[in-house]
């Protein structure tokens, strides 16, 4: 089942979110969003709101972020049951700007993967290599080891629960996506490390989600490669129109199949 989400970072208030729904509501009307896995990623305050205006929609809500522990003395954090417990059912983890701005670690990662599959929720794990490391060729050493901390604690039957976002680092709020030949590389790359270390089954099952400057421009060529499962969409899903536009494209190329 092809995915779209969209991250929708520190923007939207509570009104912005329903007149968000109703356009969604209105605008995807006619598309079979059963065949599709479709998330929003609002800020923490506009969960409830947004677990309210979608409901029935089929679109999911989740979390930017969370912490690993299940309650305690952390100021300014969120637990993965508080986020069960306003109807989310994804969460962002590892997100790049997380690590841009925050002091993200994937060891922290890795222990918020495990928490978020402990309280059902499903992990939307982000992986990226930065510009240097792709200029330098260890795009693929880089996005190995991200995984490998993100997994520690992840037994292999629990993968298919799991989104494995690739956003390069270099491509994210950009004009451009990376390159349809480079996202297919990578793609593959994320796949082959999966089977060589949990099995055939977990690679063939595990979805890969490409993100990183996605438009209307852009989605059709990237949903068309056989390796990206979905997209994951930063500005351009900001307004309902954009998120509208992705998904008539996803739903368009799932029913015409995909390129080898
Ligand atoms: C993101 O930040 O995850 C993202 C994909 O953003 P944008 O689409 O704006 O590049």
């Amino acid at each position: 089942m092809p995915i779209v989400g969209s991250g929708w970072k520190m923007n939207h208030l509570r009104s912005d979110i329903a007149d968000y729904a109703a356009a969604v509501r209105k605008g995807l009307a006619d598309v079979d969003t059963t065949q599709l896995e479709l998330f929003v990623l609002p800020p923490f305050t506009g969960l409830v709101t947004a677990h309210e205006a979608f409901s029935g929609t089929g679109i999911a809500i989740g979390g930017q972020n969370m912490h690993w522990a299940e309650h305690g003395a952390f100021t300014g954090e969120i637990s993965a049951r508080m986020l069960r417990d306003v109807g989310c059912s994804h969460v962002a983890l590892g997100h790049a700007e997380r690590f841009q701005y925050f002091g993200e670690s994937y060891e922290a990662v890795g222990l918020k993967v495990a928490a978020a599959l402990e309280n059902d929720l499903k992990p939307i794990l982000c992986l990226g290599e930065g510009v240097e490391d792709k200029e330098e060729g260890r795009a693929e050493e880089v996005l190995g080891s991200q995984l490998s901390m993100a997994l520690t604690k992840v037994s292999p039957e629990d993968l298919p629960r799991i989104i494995l976002a690739y956003e390069p680092r270099w491509a994210i709020g950009q004009k451009a996506a990376a390159d349809p030949a480079y996202v297919l590389e990578r793609h593959r790359g994320l796949r082959a490390t999966i089977e060589e270390r949990h099995g055939s089954a977990a690679a063939a099952a595990i979805r890969i989600i490409y993100g990183g400057s996605v438009d209307r421009s852009n989605a059709g060529t990237l949903m068309a490669l056989q390796e990206v499962d979905g997209l994951f969409v930063g500005r351009y899903a900001w307004s309902a129109e954009g998120f509208i536009d992705i998904v008539r494209i996803v739903a368009a190329h799932h029913s015409k199949g995909r390129m080898p």
